[in-house]
């Protein structure tokens, strides 16, 4: 029995994707094969929207503070199953849905897809860094330069669809001069900085 869904820190997560295009040197996949308990997030196969919806009937949505797509891959690889099983939650319960992701929904999906993630309440984007050459250093995206631009646009036009869009760096991990360009970078987007704790 594979892990679809699984309780983390208070929140429901989705897992439903391996696929990811970046190879980010501090993955997590690369030293754990679950969080707190979870089971293996290694997928057997993909879970279609009507499994992953069979899931969701089998938890009280109501115990959880939200429901985040975030598991072991970058959850916009499947970006329709997000709209439909977003939808389906919004029929059955007023639980807040956010999406973890890099960003490059856009490059994964070869084309503008801001406007999908309406209905989603927050998006949360890993920024890294402010410096590109150092976001494709740590990330090894696939889509090589150009990564943290897309990265950057992607976040600039979701937050018109979007409540809530957050871009954070993880604390320690960069000076507080790059936390400082982080910040105004996040403030010319008009998108939130946020700088979270190291795990
Ligand atoms: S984007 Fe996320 S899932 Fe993909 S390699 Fe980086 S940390 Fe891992």
């Amino acid at each position: 029995m594979q892990t679809v869904l699984y309780p983390y820190r208070g929140n429901l997560y989705v897992n439903l994707t391996n696929r990811c295009p970046c190879r980010c040197t501090f993955c997590l996949r690369q030293t754990k094969d679950e969080m707190d308990g979870s089971g293996s997030l290694w997928l057997e196969h993909e879970p279609t929207v009507d499994e992953v919806r069979a899931e969701l009937d089998k938890y009280d949505l109501s115990a959880y503070g939200e429901l985040v797509f975030c598991g072991f891959g970058e959850p916009t690889e499947r970006l329709d199953a997000i709209v439909e099983i977003t939808k389906y939650v919004k029929s059955v319960s007023d639980i807040p849905v956010r999406v973890n992701t890099n960003g490059l929904s856009d490059l994964i999906n070869g084309r503008d897809t801001a406007a999908d993630f309406a209905g989603v309440d927050a998006v949360s984007i890993s920024l890294n860094t402010p410096e590109p050459e150092e976001y494709l250093r740590l990330t090894r995206s696939r889509f090589g330069p150009g990564s943290f631009e897309a990265m950057l646009s992607f976040a600039g036009r979701v937050k018109d669809y979007v409540p809530r869009v957050t871009l954070s760096t993880v604390g320690t991990t960069i000076t507080s001069d790059e936390e400082g360009r982080c910040a105004e970078i996040c403030r010319k987007l008009g998108v939130t900085y946020r700088i979270r704790p190291f795990e």
